[in-house]
């Protein structure tokens, strides 16, 4: 079965194996010297001041982040799941909550942010997702930071990159707390996440807040290439394998280039063949299509394709499919993913099957780079 969801991702069989020795202890030179090097390919992916791993599920980081840089009032943008998770974690903590909420296929705009912010000057952290994976939206999150810092620099701004650090550079100027996590676009296990962070969060930091989470302890720890607690020593080897190959191969622009690349394709490809793209700003993290017959596609999809794409939540239960696009995938695997979906049509009855999604991705995806090559 290809795994095609945004998260879990595929894990490559390289860093499988990297994962599958000994384990070490985590109190020793040979992990501190593992953790090191790790860091040091993670501040080339963040490029901020300090970055910082835990052993927690995506979700660890952003209440960290929230408890931490975060004293009196959020304003969390909920256009999706995970943006609305942002302002359950403010009120779980004591903390005020103001929230901009869209559909889930709408991204926030910079004027509501600045207003929010301007109306409320007791906000002093504002959480966002850079991609919000509910609906597969990308929210214009540098224009917001940027803007956010104009009125007021004091105020962090909180980015959830869980399904955009790794997808495409992110610019981190106007950015306090960037989050990842393993599971999506860094092809790992599930349970590790990271926080890059800029100085004026650090400064924010001062003493920290709560205990496991507390970013202060962790500071301290990383900085001298170990952990507050037990660090997830397995998925750490495994980041250090994926970073590494990426580094020390074509490197990270040539990775987001093909996202970007097999992204566009992979849309061109469906809405050739009728399908409608849900977000009206699409993450190139995932494609993402709203369609009255997506559960039937999706279950078609497994059980006579072999490919397994997720679904929706809540209120889009059954109304869209999302194809994960993050990751290093092999693209004869994105060809036959389009190409499955135009055969699920034609077993429901609903177009004639004529080879369209494959011939439109491979001529959206291999065009550019032949034209590029005869430059
Ligand atoms: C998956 C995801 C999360 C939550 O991560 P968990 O690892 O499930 O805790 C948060 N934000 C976004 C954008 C995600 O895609």
């Amino acid at each position: 079965m290809l795994l095609f969801t945004p998260g879990p991702t595929a894990v490559p069989e390289f860093v499988r194996v990297a994962m599958a020795g000994e384990t070490i202890h985590h109190r020793t030179a040979e992990f501190e010297e593992i953790f090191g090097e790790t860091r040091e390919l993670l501040f080339k992916l963040f490029a901020t001041d300090e970055v910082i791993m835990l052993a927690s599920s995506g979700t660890g980081a952003m209440e960290s982040a929230v408890v931490n840089l975060c004293h009196d009032t959020l304003l969390s943008i909920n256009s999706g799941k995970f943006g609305e998770r942002f302002g359950k974690i403010a009120v779980a903590s004591g903390l005020k909550n103001i929230e901009i909420k869209h559909d889930w296929d709408t991204p926030a705009s910079v004027d509501e942010v600045v207003e929010a912010i301007k109306a409320n000057p007791q906000i002093d952290a504002i959480a966002i997702q850079i991609s919000e994976s509910a609906g597969g939206l990308r929210h214009p999150v540098e224009e917001i930071a940027k803007a956010v810092k104009e009125i007021n620099p004091d105020i962090m701004v909180i980015a959830d990159g869980i399904t955009a650090v790794g997808v495409e550079r992110i610019a981190v100027e106007h950015i306090d707390c960037l989050i990842a996590g393993s599971q999506k676009a860094l092809m790992l296990p599930p349970g590790l996440s990271i926080l890059g962070l800029s100085s004026r969060a650090i400064e924010k930091i001062g003493q920290g807040k709560g205990y496991y989470l507390n970013l202060a302890s962790e500071i301290k720890k990383q900085s001298q290439n170990t952990t507050a607690y037990t660090a997830a020593t397995t998925l750490i080897i495994g980041l250090r394998a994926i970073l590494r190959h990426i580094d020390e191969g074509d490197g990270f622009g040539k990775l987001y280039c093909d996202t970007a690349r097999r992204a566009k394709a992979t849309r061109f490809a469906l809405e050739a063949i009728g399908l409608h793209s849900y977000p009206t700003a699409p993450a190139r993290s995932m494609t993402t299509i709203d369609d009255n017959d997506a559960s039937e596609i999706r279950s078609l999809l497994k059980s006579d394709f072999g490919v397994n794409v997720a679904g929706g939540q809540d209120h889009l239960k059954g109304k869209i499919f999302r194809i994960n696009q993050m990751g290093l995938i092999p693209i004869n695997e994105m060809v036959w993913v389009v190409n499955a979906v135009e055969l699920a049509l034609a077993k429901i009855g609903r177009r004639e099957f004529d080879g369209t999604a494959s011939r439109i991705f491979n001529e959206t995806y291999f065009k550019t780079m032949l034209n590029r090559e005869q430059k």
